[in-house]
């Protein structure tokens, strides 16, 4: 066992993060609340060390179930809670949604059994992804990746605030939320869990739903509110392989400036606890990563939360990744590297395990004590200690004010990608064809997380609309061929079958406009990888197909990542992305195509073209070449389907007048200060989403070559203009360099809104010795 303590030192991870993390003289990323801290020694003073391991574990629910999935089982409670002083329970009564009332009875059961057993109450957490998703009654958003396209912050703090008091109402206070992962590899799973491809647009977003989760004060969250878990820390969302779990390569400095980037906005938000990537950076599980753990997260930010696993990931250790030989030696490396709480999730003897190492000193006491801290600090925190339940009414439970949000959030998220001879909006008294695979499920308008793990809302939500509903309540005259459909089969859902490609482009002929609906069904995790990032082909030939027809194809498409459709986008003279927008997405559709509504989402990610050219547009200067003349005759294009930040509108804007009203030279800790014009000259009312890029000139590490750095949402009635302010902070424009430092040097930075842009010139290098810079 010695070698575990050996391999943290090569790490670098001194024995102050193995003994439990004190802070480093940093002003802490949450002030501590004396009461609060006094209550937690008072409780550890008086603990037992198996009471302690139990602390640090989290089973699923499954393991407390009776035989008929609906209940729990006295015995089971006995074993789990008596017996073994388990300290958190996560998931749902048989994998699906439960109601508020049923999910509120189970939860109250558990407290009483733990007050009566241990004295200390159970913290018990659910993956609440997009609204309160895991109940059957519960208000539902469009997923994180539609958040984004908004660019409107206001419905990430719609969607945090719903999510908590709705999630609270059914006396759960921990959710597993929200996701920031940076979805910078269309081709994996979970690219819709995230708000998209760049940090900041990432960080902004996340640090309004965590707000909204928790509230202002996280040393007292209320009873509308819940404690988030910000996940997964960290660099997830980019494996090698682009398939879930598998390992990330990640240049050191794009770790710090990049992809740690959510995390700390999240953790100077006041984030109560992180949950941890469950794959692995550079060879090392981040699991075993006591340099991100206890280094980054810990000990520079003096956090005092918790770090929980991620389902299983301790087994992984040794199970998958053969950093450990068994299941004892990766629960040591995991609590020695700074994790705080095992989500094991089926395992209790995780507990045994635990006392036996802290016996043999594997695992320093103090380690332990620090994780139990963590544990009993949050509970704390959460109020549990005084109220282990709550009896208070939720009156807003359900409220009308969640569902507008939510169609709100609908509209401005679906992005118009293409619109030739101006299509769109129909006029309204045209035959309308609707088909596809994608035209006729809620499940595939709300994606994972919906109800069930793999999502399953056709099941739960029948009362919303599909995509054809809406169309069918809208228009007069709308007809129906699915041409393509998807297979019912458990875990096959991904594929689909021709259900009638010919009788779909038969009935094209007869129509004036086709409205494809082709896309993905849904899937979450590992459940979700694949081979190949293009559409179906079954859903090709079903718009190649409809094609022939010569009648003018709308193609909406309904994914969770960007399926490559190089090769059919010629033939549609429309393209709608309508991502995941849940329940009121078919609405949503149904009101912009017909002009009730105007389209005023963006990309939040690269649409790419080629399936071996998958970019981000944040790419190095260097990776775009023309062609050269002569023997070097090579280029490196960028040659994608749509850019980061692409949509249309019915309306037109037309931007002026950018300028700075702060000196243009500028250093270090200067705030630049910028605004633009911005007028609507088209004929009807419009929302702009306004985005300032950077460009850094000429730089010690090849630049990016443009990185956005502020975004508004605007409304502007016809002919009307507004004037748009920036307040830039000079530092935000440092990058981090080989050396893991950050630098902001001297130069010019050009800095462009629309078509607008002026460059500002930073008079002085200044490098940074602490690992974050001040903002
Ligand atoms: C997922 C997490 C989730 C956890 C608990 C894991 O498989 O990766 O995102 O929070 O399960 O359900």
């Amino acid at each position: 066992m010695n070698r575990i303590l050996r391999g943290m030192a090569a790490l670098g991870i001194g024995a102050a993060a193995i003994a439990g993390c004190k802070g480093n003289g940093v002003k802490p990323a949450i002030d501590s609340d004396k009461a609060i801290e006094a209550k937690v020694e008072k409780v550890l003073s008086g603990m037992s060390l198996k009471e302690k391991a139990g602390q640090m574990v989290q089973l699923t629910i499954l393991v407390l179930e009776d035989d008929t999935h609906e209940a729990l089982d006295p015995a089971k409670l006995d074993r789990i809670i008596g017996e073994y002083k388990v300290g958190s329970i996560l998931n749902v009564m048989h994998d699906a949604a439960h109601s508020r009332e049923q999910t509120a009875a189970m939860v109250r059961q558990i407290q009483e059994k733990s007050m009566e057993e241990i004295g200390i109450p159970c913290i018990y957490g659910l993956d609440m992804i997009h609204g309160a998703s895991y109940l059957t009654d519960g208000s539902m958003f469009p997923q994180e990746i539609n958040l984004a396209a908004t660019f409107n912050r206001s419905y990430s703090r719609q969607m945090g605030e719903a999510l908590a008091y709705e999630t609270r109402a059914a006396q759960v206070p921990w959710v597993f939320s929200p996701v920031m992962d940076l979805g910078r590899d269309p081709r994996w799973p979970r690219h819709w869990e995230s708000y998209g491809e760049d940090p900041y647009l990432q960080s902004e977003m996340a640090r309004e739903e965590t707000l909204a989760i928790q509230g202002e004060d996280p040393n007292h969250i209320g009873l509308d509110n819940c404690a988030v878990s910000i996940k997964h820390f960290m660099g997830y969302g980019v494996p090698s392989t682009g398939k879930d779990r598998t390992p990330a390569i990640i240049a050191p400095n794009d770790l710090r400036e990049k992809f740690f980037a959510p995390f700390l906005e999240c953790f100077r938000a006041g984030a109560l606890t992180a949950m941890v990537n469950s794959a692995s950076i550079n060879g090392i599980p981040t699991h075993a990563n006591a340099m991100l753990l206890s280094g980054w997260v810990k000990e520079e930010l003096g956090w005092d939360g918790l770090l929980v696993t991620d389902w299983a990931d301790i087994d992984n250790l040794y199970v998958r990744d053969h950093l450990a030989a068994d299941k004892k030696e990766a629960v040591a490396i995991g609590i020695n590297a700074g994790i705080d709480m095992i989500m094991d999730p089926y395992d209790p003897e995780c507990v045994t395990a635990i006392v036996e190492l802290a016996e043999e000193g594997t695992i320093p006491m103090s380690r332990i004590d620090d994780a139990v801290r963590r544990v009993l600090r949050l509970k704390a925190r959460l109020g549990l200690f005084d109220n282990p339940v709550w009896d208070r009414e939720y009156p807003d439970f359900g409220a009308e004010r969640f569902a507008a949000g939510s169609y709100a959030a609908a509209v401005e998220s679906e992005v118009l990608l293409k619109n030739e001879d101006g299509l769109l909006p129909l006029k309204g008294n045209e035959r309308i064809l609707v088909t596809g695979p994608n035209a006729n499920s809620l499940r595939a308008l709300n994606g994972g997380w919906s109800y069930t793990w793999q999502g399953n809302a056709d099941a739960y939500a029948p009362g919303f609309n599909t995509i054809l509903e809406a169309l069918q309540k809208r228009f007069p005259n709308v007809s129906y061929e699915s041409g393509v459909l998807y297979d019912e089969t458990p875990f096959s859902w991904q594929k689909d079958y021709d259900a009638g490609i010919a009788k779909a482009a038969a009935a094209a002929r007869r129509a004036d406009v086709v409205i494809a609906c082709v896309g993905e069904n849904s899937y979450c995790e590992t459940p979700g990888n694949m081979d190949d990032l293009n559409l179906s082909a079954n859903q090709k030939d079903l718009v190649k197909a409809l094609a022939l027809s010569g009648k003018p194809i709308i193609l909406v498409l309904n994914e969770g990542r960007p399926r490559l459709i190089g090769d059919i986008e010629p033939l549609a003279k429309a393209v709608i992305d309508v991502m995941l927008p849940s329940n009121y997405g078919g609405d949503a559709l149904a009101a912009l195509v017909s002009g009730d509504e105007n389209f005023s989402g963006r990309l939040p990610f690269t649409y790419s073209k080629h399936p071996h050219a998958l970019h981000t547009y944040d790419y190095k200067v260097s990776e775009y070449r023309e062609t050269m003349e002569g023997s070097y005759n090579y280029d490196a294009v960028m040659d994608v389907q749509w850019p980061f930040g692409h949509g249309l509108s019915y309306t037109s804007f037309e931007y002026s007048d950018l300028r700075l009203s702060s000196p243009s030279d500028f250093k270090a800790g200067d705030v630049l200060e910028l605004s633009v014009i911005v007028k609507n000259t088209g004929s009807r009312e419009g929302k702009e989403a306004v985005l300032l890029f950077s460009s850094d000139i000429v730089a010690s590490v090849i630049p990016d070559v443009k990185r956005l750095r502020g975004f508004e949402k605007i409304s502007l009635a016809p002919g009307e203009s507004l004037e748009v302010p920036f307040s830039l902070p000079a530092n935000s424009l440092a990058f981090v360099g080989p050396d893991g430092k950050w630098r902001l040097e001297k130069g010019e930075f050009r800095l462009a809104v629309g078509n607008q842009s002026l460059m500002v010139n930073c008079t002085e290098t200044k490098v940074w010795d602490e690992p974050n810079i001040p903002r």
